[in-house]
């Protein structure tokens, strides 16, 4: 079966994205939010990750996200601890999801594709863009998010540009195009090859 990963900048539209895959009958698995139903739901994640950060990683059960996110916001040592006990649950996780599907291909949605190499694993990757500026005012409108916050969540991703050069294929989400006639393209692609 094959794995199409699809990523884009915070606010970029790759949810979206995903939607109309859906809508097609294209299973996606949003990776960042299985993440997160894991590190609360997984009793061996949970144990690991107390280990290494304390019991203050939870409140009566509940992931005590400012905790951690403050634990690993100035540590990179910290970062990669956590990601290096997260990460591979959610493959295991993935792989088995993805043995239960039986369409010609599926879609990974993360944020951070190109950023944490696990584009190096997929067979097709794809990139939504859109101008930072559009991005932001997305952001906003949908989180309530002032602009400062929505440019300091962007800092951490790399540039548009930079994702580019690596991506097999781009969806353009500036606006200026329609996505949906863009997703069917792909989708003939991917169902065809
Ligand atoms: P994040 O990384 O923050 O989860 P995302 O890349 O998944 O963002 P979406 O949530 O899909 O982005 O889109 C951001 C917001 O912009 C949403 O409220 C969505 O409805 C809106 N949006 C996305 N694409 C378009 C579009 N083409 N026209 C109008 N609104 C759009």
């Amino acid at each position: 079966m094959k794995v199409v990963g699809i990523t884009g900048g915070i606010g970029s539209g790759k949810t979206t994205a995903c939607k109309v895959f859906e809508q097609l009958g294209v299973p996606v698995y949003y990776a960042d939010n299985r993440a997160k139903e894991l590190m609360v739901n997984d009793k061996v994640l949970k144990d690991r990750i107390v280990a290494a950060f304390g019991d203050e990683a939870y409140i009566n059960g509940r992931l005590n996200r400012a905790y951690l996110a403050a634990q690993v916001f100035n540590s990179k040592e910290k970062l990669s601890v956590l990601n290096g006990i997260v990460h591979p649950a959610v493959a295991d996780d993935f792989d088995q999801w993805l043995e239960q599907q039986t369409s010609d291909y599926v879609l990974k949605e993360a944020a951070i594709l190109f950023e944490s190499g696990a584009y190096q694993d997929v067979d097709i990757s794809v990139l939504v863009i859109a101008p930072e500026q559009l991005r932001i005012e997305r952001v906003m409108a949908r989180d309530g998010a002032s602009e400062e916050d929505a440019l300091r969540r962007m800092k951490n991703q790399w540039t548009q540009e930079r994702k580019a050069k690596l991506a097999d294929h781009i969806l353009n989400n500036d606006g200026s195009e329609l996505l949906i006639p863009q997703v069917l393209e792909l989708h003939r692609k991917f169902s065809s090859k």
